[in-house]
């Protein structure tokens, strides 16, 4: 199986790079993000639950997440591989993201890190805002997903750094040219 993790800062490209990695690696797409908009489109009641913290730019607590992710892997028995987007957003997601794969007998193979500056986040998500319809994309909304990320997620980087997983890639400038970079690295783990 070829597990691999995108990570990165709220409009750092995950969405778009995910999409052309799952096509290339055939991977089942595992967004938290996408799943938790799903529940609360459909009025469930883990959408109902998660709806303000997430409209406010909070993040969902862990229990919450890690559930919700690990039933999504359950549902895939056959997959060839994941791409987790969005996921694991604190430390304690990403050891409950190994232990569990472990108890599988897999692993996370490597992590892929989009690195964009505060300043092109900003600029990138104000432009999303005026099409995306999702409420915390409005600039105040932002302002707390981007202290979220640098405050509670920004601590995975290391977490990964550790086990050798980390790789970074600059993720300003052409959608191709960082696609590349990021099968060229794939493609070393593959191997
Ligand atoms: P995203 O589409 O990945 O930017 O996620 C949108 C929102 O969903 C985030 O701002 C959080 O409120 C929530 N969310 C998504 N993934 C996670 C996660 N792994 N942990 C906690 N909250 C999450």
């Amino acid at each position: 199986m070829l597990n691999l993790v995108l990570f990165g800062p709220p409009g750092a490209g995950k969405g778009t790079q995910s999409e052309k990695l799952i096509e290339k690696y055939q991977l089942v797409h595992i967004s938290t993000g996408d799943l938790f908009r799903a529940h609360i489109k459909n009025q469930t009641p883990l959408g109902e639950q998660v709806s303000q913290l997430i409209a406010e730019g909070n993040l969902v607590p862990d229990s919450i997440t890690i559930a919700m992710l690990e039933e999504e892997i359950n549902k895939n028995p056959g997959a060839k591989g994941f791409i987790f987007d969005g996921f694991p957003r604190t430390v304690a997601q990403a050891e409950a993201l190994d232990n569990f794969l472990a108890t599988r007998g897999e692993q996370i193979n490597t992590v892929l890190a989009l690195d964009v500056s505060e300043e092109e986040l900003t600029k990138r998500i104000a432009k999303r805002a005026e099409i995306s319809g999702r409420a915390d994309d409005a600039a105040d909304k932002l302002k707390k997903r981007i202290e979220e990320y640098f405050s509670k997620t920004i601590h995975v980087l290391p977490y990964y750094e550790k086990s050798g997983k980390l790789h970074k890639v600059n993720g300003i400038g052409a959608i191709d040219t960082i696609f590349t970079e990021l099968s060229s690295i794939v493609d070393g783990v593959v191997a």
